[in-house]
């Protein structure tokens, strides 16, 4: 246990603020022994993966819990199929590659995805056409009420675009301590039709990919658009894309006739990132914040000093100008704190 304990390290936007206490656990006993603890110092807690999805807006006056759970186990279910266990603490790029490693199938399109296993049922990560919830299988959780283990499944978990039950109802009530996902051992399901993934196969001269194909067609991809936070804070898309009523959306053509909508029955879903790039944000810096030049959904701590007041305000006045300008109000998808 440390106390005044900066989290600059700990968050991927790189913004330097403190935490009250810090712990790094690595056994679910360790994790009780420390929850034991902020039980009686009545501490509020704040669970860390990989910190690619929060943005410490100010100092943690509580427990900060690093989750450094670690392990993999896989368990043959047939002659297709293996459901394979990672601990909290692994990270998500690490495991997508051990499984693509034993050429197990369905994580593929989500590699380079910043954090942790434990992280992604959070909310529900996805990319490139897959989300977890289209491999996953149930997970392991801590009440933390009572302290005891529980497993949610599939339908429990409630997960819907960029959203679960543990960031609605189960909001600060449960920490996930290990993911299981069914995957292929053969016969896989190759997703291209998303995005540029074929023209990135194309272009690498492949005909018939691979898992392990699409896995280096996403990493390239991923690499050419969006900035490594080791090099540039950020948290990936700041900003959830926003659907709205068809209605809306129609009266929107008639004003810009170039507006991008995904229609899903009665809802449309506009790309955030246009949305913002229409307002004039794409690669514009106040100060310390700006917006990323290939991707305004990215804010980022362009000097590397921004604080995270800083980046919450220069979120709020982009979300302040699409309002303005569209009528539409974007969320945020990054936990803000
Ligand atoms: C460059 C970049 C690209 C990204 N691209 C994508 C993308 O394509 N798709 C996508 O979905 N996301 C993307 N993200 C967002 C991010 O990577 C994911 O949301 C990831 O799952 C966050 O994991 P983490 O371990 O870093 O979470 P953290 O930031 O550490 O935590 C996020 C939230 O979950 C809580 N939490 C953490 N661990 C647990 C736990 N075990 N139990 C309970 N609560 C917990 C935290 O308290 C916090 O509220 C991107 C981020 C970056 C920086």
């Amino acid at each position: 246990m440390q106390e005044n304990f900066s989290l600059k390290p700990y968050n991927t936007f790189g913004v330097d603020a403190k935490a009250r206490y810090f712990a790094e656990v690595t056994t679910i006993d360790e994790l009780r022994d420390v929850l034991n603890f902020s039980k009686m110092q009545t501490l509020p807690l704040l669970f860390l993966g990989g910190g690619s999805n929060i943005l410490l807006t100010k100092d943690f006056e509580g427990l900060a819990i690093q989750l450094n759970l670690k392990g993999i186990s896989e368990e043959f279910l047939n002659e297709n199929e293996v459901l394979v266990t990672a601990k909290a603490g692994e990270n998500w790029h690490e495991f997508v590659m051990h499984c693509l490693n034993k050429n197990f199938g369905g994580l593929e399109n989500l590699s380079l995805i910043p954090g942790n296993v434990g992280t992604s049922p959070m909310q529900n990560i996805g990319a490139y056409g897959t989300e977890i919830k289209d491999i996953f299988v149930s997970c392991t959780v801590l009440n933390l009420e009572n302290l005891e283990l529980e497993i949610f499944n599939l339908e429990q978990c409630r997960f819907g675009y960029r959203d679960s039950f543990f960031k609605q109802e189960g909001k600060g009530k449960y920490v996930i301590l290990g993911v299981s996902f069914r995957l292929t051992t053969g016969n896989h399901n190759i997703k291209t039709e998303y995005g540029a993934i074929k023209t990135e196969l194309e272009n690498m001269g492949i005909e018939n990919p691979t898992i392990q194909d699409v896995s280096k067609a996403v990493i390239a991809i991923r690499k050419s658009k969006l900035p490594d936070p080791k090099e540039t804070g950020n948290a990936g898309s700041f900003f959830k894309n926003p659907s709205i009523p068809l209605s809306q959306f129609q009266e929107l053509q008639q004003k810009f006739d170039n507006i991008q909508g995904y229609r899903n029955e009665n809802l449309v879903k506009v790309p955030a990132g246009w949305l913002i790039e229409q307002c004039g944000w794409k690669g514009k810096q106040i100060v310390n914040v700006g917006s990323h030049k290939l991707q305004s959904l990215v804010i980022v701590n362009a000097t590397g000093e921004a604080s995270g007041k800083e980046i919450f305000d220069f979120s709020t006045a982009i979300i302040r100008s699409v309002e303005e300008k569209f009528g539409i109000l974007l969320e945020r998808e990054v936990n803000i704190l």
